[in-house]
């Protein structure tokens, strides 16, 4: 009888649990910094501590993995545009094509248009568009909008980049989004100061990198990253006053350039003996993560901690081929070279997710995961079953990888398609086409129409290229890899001096 008792209670606070979970899905916080790399943080993501995770200091960072679970093998794209629109449409790069950064509308990029041996695609140019009259644009619903339709009260803070200037998309709020916060087409400001009106400045003519909107901290002695922070923190509580859950899409302008330093945390580093640019850096990151640590103290004091998922990205890798302190390509170490690259440096990003009663407190996992996985995610975590889009979503949830349960998907294949420049040089740096499988990464590099093949498990530095000595895994990589671009219709660059486009993979192994 007592028993029966206990289980007819069990089952109604299940059903009361269950009530409350359809009544009250939980907010979302997605905390994006750009261009931060695999190593700009005092949480180790390798096998060990590095000197990089021993001098930067990000105690938030650390108490959210504390508190959540650490992905070791997370993956965005190498440059910002591409991974922002894949985690708004759920769609792979090389099939929504907007595979560089965009800003100027109807253009390719100026160093792709005077580049020496290769001709490149037309891509998606202007982004991300509802509007399907916009051309030069992926047409998809975006996530916000999906989330809006839902009963979320959908907040942007920060970097947008959706969009070129003067298209539908370089605004927030014709994203689904209700709320825009500093966000426009431009992927960085002039300034980070308040006292320079983060670089909104009445002399200049072009006025494309002067963040927009926050002109009452203006004059002031505030760091952008703090003001954002404020303002986000305003915009949850309208949320809570409205009864609406949010979804915060918090997009730190930090740590891109210009490389400037947050004066609340650059003496340390000096202190520590850094030189001026990387000493700058480091208080960049520890200004990103004192946001964090804001963000999630609200949430405690607000009594909105137990029912918020946090989740921490970046758009790519660490910047490492110009503008740091030399030698260049090696900032993300112990992964090779940096933003722009197909390298790790380039495309592997820390990531954590704290799903109170869900993730395992401190847990980790090695599950490889990839930018356009966020839009299925979140719509799960909001439990959003049966969301219309029009576009087809490349992504798969990871929600079963948050709940520790088991993945089926260790076969997975991972693909990046660059038909694009990006200015510098460097490891891994141009346009490429790339393939994660299992252990094995191969990367076909358009201009010369060669390989490089990495055993990552074995050489996280990709340093060893047994592109020769492996011919049956770089074949069936090649395959693979070929098979999915011809099926997504992928852009290819042409070469110049023959007219002929670049061949696919399986055509030159
Ligand atoms: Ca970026």
């Amino acid at each position: 009888m007592r028993f029966h008792l206990y289980l007819i209670l069990a089952m109604s606070l299940y059903a009361c649990q269950q009530e409350q979970l359809s009544t009250h899905p939980p907010n979302i916080i997605l905390f994006l910094v750009d261009d931060m790399g695999w190593q700009d943080t005092s949480v180790p993501f390798w096998k060990q501590a590095t000197d990089y995770n021993k001098r930067y200091h990000t105690p938030a960072m650390e108490r959210l993995a504390t508190e959540g679970m650490k992905f070791t093998q997370a993956y965005a794209t190498a440059v910002c545009s591409p991974t922002r629109i894949s985690l708004m449409t759920g769609m792979n790069a090389a099939r929504h094509r907007v595979t560089n950064w965009t800003l100027y509308p109807n253009q390719i990029q100026p160093m792709e248009t005077n580049h020496e041996t290769l001709q490149f695609p037309v891509w998606n140019v202007n982004g991300l568009a509802q509007d399907t009259s916009v051309k030069l644009a992926v047409h998809a619903k975006p996530l916000p909008a999906i989330l809006k339709e839902n009963g979320y009260y959908t907040i942007h803070a920060g970097k947008a980049h959706f969009g070129a200037i003067g298209t539908p998309g370089e605004d927030p709020l014709n994203l689904g989004f209700d709320k825009n916060i500093a966000g426009h087409a431009a992927g960085a400001p002039r300034s980070y100061r308040g006292t320079e009106n983060f670089g909104n400045d009445t002399t200049i003519s072009d006025n494309i990198w002067a963040v927009p909107g926050l002109e009452k901290y203006h004059g002031k002695d505030i760091n952008l990253t703090e003001a954002l922070t404020l303002e986000a923190i305003s915009a949850m509580k309208e949320s809570v006053q409205m009864e609406q859950p949010f979804y915060l899409y918090m997009s730190h302008y930090t740590i891109h350039t210009p490389i400037m330093e947050d004066d609340r945390f650059y003496q340390r580093y000096l202190d520590e003996g850094l030189d001026t640019v990387e000493a700058k850096y480091a208080s960049m990151i520890e200004s990103m993560d004192k946001s964090l640590g804001d963000l999630m103290n609200f949430l405690d004091t607000a009594g909105l901690g137990e029912n918020t998922v946090v989740l921490f990205m970046s758009d790519n890798g660490g910047l490492s081929a110009h503008t740091r302190e030399v030698p260049m390509h090696r900032h993300n170490s112990p992964l090779s070279s940096g933003k722009g690259s197909a390298h790790e440096g380039g495309i592997r990003v820390p990531m954590i997710v704290k799903w109170p009663q869900v993730t395992s407190p401190g847990s980790a996992t090695s599950q490889p995961v990839i930018i356009e996985d966020f839009f299925p995610t979140i719509l799960a975590i909001a439990n959003i079953t049966n969301p219309t889009q029009p576009q087809i979503v490349d992504g798969i949830s990871f929600k079963n990888v948050l709940e520790s349960r088991s993945v089926e998907s260790g076969d997975r294949a991972l693909v990046w398609h660059y038909p694009n420049e990006w200015g510098p040089s460097g490891p891994g740096i141009g346009a490429s086409s790339s393939i994660r499988l299992g252990d094995w990464k191969l990367i076909y590099y358009h201009q010369s129409e060669s390989f490089e093949l990495f055993n990552i498990e074995e050489d996280i530095g990709e340093s060893d290229n047994l592109i020769d000595s492996e011919p049956e895994v770089a074949r069936r990589m090649a395959s693979a890899l070929s098979e999915y671009l011809r099926e997504v219709d992928a852009q290819m660059p042409i070469h110049k001096d023959s007219g002929v486009p670049v061949a696919w993979p399986n055509e030159k192994i």
